[in-house]
């Protein structure tokens, strides 16, 4: 895949994945390819977002951005800076300071026996970030507002709080070190459809106070398209398509964009009742095994001949919308 799709805002770029690589050996001969070969790049205070079907490589590509996973090939830079690879403690330190991420279930990712100052203050002690017992506790209580929480929560534990209020220690947790990138690994996706609005509400007021750059990985396209300037479509290890929020909502090029898009109701039952909705038949394949030539071809209504025996080539098909499909 060939990359260097333009930012859309003119942003520097603040982390770059060229042919970024993360295979799983799952037997003696079996490898399971999660991400296979892909390229992208995030700008210094976008939100990208990045959709696709569980198992399609999207949590393990924002794993594998922030070293939680060693990448099988490709590279990946952070502020022009290699992030695998050998690093002496203080590089390493440095980028888990600027780097952070938020979980998916906030009610696993909590450690139940600690208070939620002491949750919160892990950060902050690793890194050295109060000098003193007084100055911690003032950073404690002061996140505690900052993410809309009281500060009488300080001395309680995780199980005493709902879902979407134990996403906001996780986000307080999180901008504790104060990072200038989050990886959000689909951080409503575990809440109430009421209480996700206010996360994804309250993440976009930290980002304009923060100057926060975020990849905001998600299954659900109708959720991303509020948070995201971007938009990239995984689909089997593979992004298939990338473009602005508006472009990909309102002009999806890629057959599986196509469908994913049709699969969100409409508010409007008249509306609704008229749209064309593209099922799709088969289930995804085995990474193990992907389908010869394009990935999608065993599911697309498009395919022809052509599919299976060549790999599309990712190019601009429009200004700033990038897709992976023979008919561009
Ligand atoms: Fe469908 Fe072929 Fe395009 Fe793949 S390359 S998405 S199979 S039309």
């Amino acid at each position: 895949m060939k990359r260097n799709e333009k930012g859309p805002f003119h942003q520097e770029p603040l982390m770059e994945i060229k042919n970024l690589k993360k295979y799983f050996k799952t037997g003696k001969k079996e490898v399971l390819k999660a991400v296979d070969d892909v390229s992208f790049t995030i700008y210094k205070g976008e939100t990208l977002g990045l959709v696709g079907e569980s198992g399609c490589g999207k949590s393990t590509t924002g794993r594998t951005l922030m070293r939680l996973y060693d990448a099988t090939d490709g590279e990946v830079l952070f502020q022009k800076e290699q992030v695998h690879g050998k690093k002496n403690l203080s590089q390493l330190k440095q980028f888990n300071r600027k780097v952070q991420m938020i979980f998916q279930d906030p009610y696993s990712s909590l450690n139940p026996r600690k208070t939620v100052a002491d949750i919160i203050a892990e950060g902050i002690d690793i890194h050295g970030l109060a000098a003193t017992k007084e100055e911690r506790q003032k950073k404690v209580l002061h996140l505690l507002e900052t993410v809309g929480l009281n500060k009488s929560h300080a001395n309680r534990y995780p199980h005493e709080f709902s879902g979407g209020q134990r996403q906001r220690i996780g986000i307080a947790r999180a901008l504790a070190v104060e990072p200038e990138f989050i990886i959000a690994d689909e951080p409503i996706s575990a809440l109430d459809v009421s209480i996700q609005a206010q996360v994804v509400n309250l993440m976009k007021r930290l980002q304009k106070e923060k100057d926060l750059t975020y990849l905001f990985i998600a299954h659900d396209l109708s959720m991303v398209k509020h948070i995201s300037d971007r938009v990239g479509v995984m689909y089997l290890g593979g992004i298939v398509e990338l473009a602005t929020s508006n472009d990909l909502y309102d002009e999806p090029l890629h057959p599986y964009t196509q469908a994913l898009l049709s699969a969100i109701p409409v508010p409007d039952p008249d509306i609704e009742k008229k749209r064309n909705r593209i099922i799709l038949s088969g289930d995804l394949p085995s990474p193990s095994n992907p389908p010869s030539g394009c990935r999608f071809r065993t599911r697309c209504p498009m395919a022809t001949d052509t599919c299976a025996q060549k790999t599309p080539i990712w190019k601009e098909a429009k200004p700033n919308h990038w897709v992976a499909c023979h008919l561009f």
